[in-house]
């Protein structure tokens, strides 16, 4: 388990990558991020004396080197070239560990999004994530939320996936500030501090009594922008629900989670995944896309509606997929107008190419905001 990604360098030089393959060994490998193509990977091995870079493009979420198999994150790319060379010039037989995480401290620096452990102030813990505590604190006077991931091996994973996490700025994103990589290897990710906490929770808490139509649907387009926005960017969440979405101060809701949880959810066996979120195709074959998001997406609506139910209420959680695979739908939530329980069943159609893109999502909810406000 702990070894899992050592083969990745993150952004080094081909001429580093060549350096680090020597003395040559026949199908001694290592992945780096790509210097000429921002966003791609490359893929360096040694064979006969000497190294090919095989590029590894990033593509509609998922990654390929010959446009024939793609794969979901590197770790699968690396296991399939294991065991079959498939067109390399060898199969990948040994990796090149990658030393600790002074490579990665490095990158971040150079990128500018390393800060500064010292200037950091924790405080208490504010909550448990998947992976460790979330704690409030404060960097030169601003409050701010620290995810603190002690475990190494997950530390590395996040490590390579937030450059993807770098590249990304929406309103409706929980910003990225920053992260400190210790030299004990934990690692924390710093983001924007998000006063009233989570939506499931928020909803909860204050209920219908609270919480107008107005409201609800502020929150269902605030989510649907920052969807719009990874969609543009060919970028799939894959944990969209509203427990992923966090409430700030001034009452905006933000996705959060995002490019952390890609290569950690991957990786999960079937049986982690948040079913009653996860679209049928993603459950079955592992079929991530913007469109299972979308579907995800129509399950944190009736969320919204329901003031933070559970999905499925009654259902034992076994009979879920079954049922849902055989067309069943859930029910209108009391309250909820017609026409967001339309969007919701369409984002819940069986065919993924038959779900509408966040796009029109985003301006089907304006028409309706704007209905609504049109009959006050
Ligand atoms: P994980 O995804 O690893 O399970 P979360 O990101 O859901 O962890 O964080 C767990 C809890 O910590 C959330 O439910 C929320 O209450 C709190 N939390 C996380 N990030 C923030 C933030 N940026 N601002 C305020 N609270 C946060």
């Amino acid at each position: 388990m702990s070894d899992k990604r050592q083969w990745f360098h993150g952004k080094i030089t081909r001429d580093q990558a060549e350096r680090l393959l020597n003395p040559p060994e026949t199908g001694l490998f290592l992945v780096r991020e790509s210097t000429n193509f921002p966003g791609d990977y490359t893929l360096c091995v040694s064979c006969e004396g000497k190294v090919e870079h095989y590029r590894i493009i990033y593509a509609k979420g998922k990654l390929t080197i010959d446009e024939e198999g793609y794969f979901e994150n590197l770790m699968q790319l690396v296991e399939h070239y294991s065991k079959d060379a498939d067109g390399l010039c060898t199969r990948l037989i040994k990796p090149k560990v990658e030393e600790g995480t002074v490579a990665a401290q490095d990158e971040f620096s150079r990128s500018g999004w390393s800060l500064n452990r010292k200037d950091l102030k924790l405080d208490q813990v504010i909550g448990k994530g998947e992976f460790g505590d979330v704690m409030v604190g404060d960097y030169r006077g601003t409050k701010v939320a620290v995810k603190c991931i002690k475990n190494d091996a997950t530390a590395q994973a996040f490590i390579a996936e937030a450059s993807v996490m770098t590249q990304l700025r929406h309103d409706n994103l929980v910003q990225l500030l920053g992260v400190i990589v210790e030299e004990n290897g934990s690692l924390y990710i710093v983001t924007e501090f998000m006063a009233k906490g989570c939506l499931v929770d928020y909803l909860r808490s204050r209920g219908r009594t609270v919480i107008d139509g107005d409201a609800l649907l502020h929150f269902a387009l605030n989510v649907c922008e920052a969807m719009a926005y990874l969609e543009a960017n060919n970028f799939v969440h894959r944990d969209l629900a509203a427990r992923n979405v966090l409430v700030s101060d001034d009452s905006i809701a933000k996705v959060s989670d995002f490019g952390l949880t890609k290569e950690a959810s991957s990786t999960q066996d079937a049986a982690k995944l948040p079913v009653k979120w996860t679209s049928p195709e993603a459950l079955r074959e592992k079929r991530f896309s913007t469109k299972s998001d979308v579907w995800s997406y129509g399950i944190l609506l009736w969320e919204l509606y329901s003031f933070g139910r559970v999905p499925y209420p009654k259902i034992p959680l076994k009979e879920v997929v079954p049922r849902v695979e055989n067309g069943y739908k859930m029910g209108c939530p009391d309250g909820c107008p017609d026409v967001v329980y339309n969007l919701m069943t369409e984002c819940w159609n069986l065919d993924p190419g038959v779900r509408p893109s966040f796009h029109k999502l985003k301006e089907r909810l304006q028409d309706i905001s704007q209905g609504i406000g049109k009959r006050h």
